[in-house]
């Protein structure tokens, strides 16, 4: 059986990653270590709902999300700090509405990374609800989501809605993003200098959001905002504490967690009734009670 990373230890290390960022010292070798935890005791069982419920129509062609087993720790939110920590446009304004609208435009026609001139035909910002209490984040836009400007649109989408319908929300009610807002050529996984340069302005639509709660849809995702690289076996079944540096000092911040990326789900379906044990997590906290037809 793997063994446990003490979640103090975990956020020891993240504190020594941030020291080491702010030294300009960017490169960490994982040693691998197989660490496994498991859904919190005395979760729902995550055999009531029909894995009918997340059944998407056609299936998924693009690659896996799966974490690199031997990885370099980057920690994009630990750089968010710095960056946070410049006032920007939207501080003191107290509309999310507003306040998204100003960090779209303080994005602009953005080339600030190589994706801009990758074949993007837009950036993709976000959708939903600027006051959501529970925010998705994935990876980055498909080809759907680039012709159409929104993120998860495509099949991977579909399946997204029908996760959230399950929750007994609707897709209007939650807040969606990725770390990436340009879609990356060829549907490649966005390289961490992209990730790097864009995500600051995902932690300022989270910080302008401010939800209650947050699903990491893939290991891609979850390593960016967590500044953690592991597999999703690792990173899945708990709770982690987010807030981005610089955000409103009366808003707690979000508790996160990780589940697997749609996409991945199209690919392997067996992985849909752990998604629903992490979504169960996020209900239970959220104080959500699934609509009947999932519960039975
Ligand atoms: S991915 Fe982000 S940082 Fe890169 S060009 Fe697009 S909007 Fe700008």
């Amino acid at each position: 059986m793997a063994p446990t990373l003490d979640p103090q230890l975990r956020r020891a290390l993240a504190e020594r990653v941030r020291y080491c960022h702010e030294m300009g010292i960017y490169d960490f070798y994982w040693r691998e270590s197989a660490v496994s935890e498991s859904i919190e005791a005395g979760q729902p069982s995550p055999s009531a709902i029909s894995e009918s419920l997340f059944v998407a129509s056609q299936p998924e062609l693009r690659e896996e999300m799966a974490a690199r087993k031997s990885a370099v720790a980057p920690a994009v939110v630990e750089d968010n700090i710095f960056e946070l920590a410049t006032p920007k446009p939207e501080h003191g304004v107290a509309d999310p509405v507003a306040a998204l609208q100003l960090i779209r435009e303080d994005l602009g026609d953005c080339t600030r990374c190589k994706l801009h001139k990758q074949g993007r035909k837009q950036i993709v910002f976000g959708v939903g609800n600027p006051r959501a209490e529970l925010m998705f984040v994935g990876e980055g836009p498909g080809a759907d989501e680039d012709a159409q400007g929104e993120p998860f649109v495509g099949r991977a989408g579909q399946l997204l809605n029908n996760m959230i319908k399950a929750m007994g929300l609707r897709r209007e009610d939650v807040y969606i993003a990725n770390i990436v807002k340009c879609r990356p050529p060829g549907n490649r996984q966005p390289e961490r200098d992209e990730c790097e340069t864009c995500s600051p302005f995902l932690m300022r639509q989270i910080a302008t959001v401010k939800p209650k709660a947050m699903v990491a849809l893939g290991a891609t995702a979850a390593k960016n905002l967590l500044a953690i690289s592991a597999p999703m076996s690792e990173l899945r079944g708990r709770w982690y504490d987010f807030k981005p540096a610089g955000s409103d000092p009366s808003w707690a911040g979000a508790r996160l967690a990780v589940t697997y990326h749609p996409a991945f789900l199209l690919r392997d379906p067996r992985q849909k009734g752990e998604t629903w044990k992490d979504l169960q997590m996020v209900m239970k906290y959220l104080g959500i009670v699934p609509p009947k037809k999932a519960a039975e």
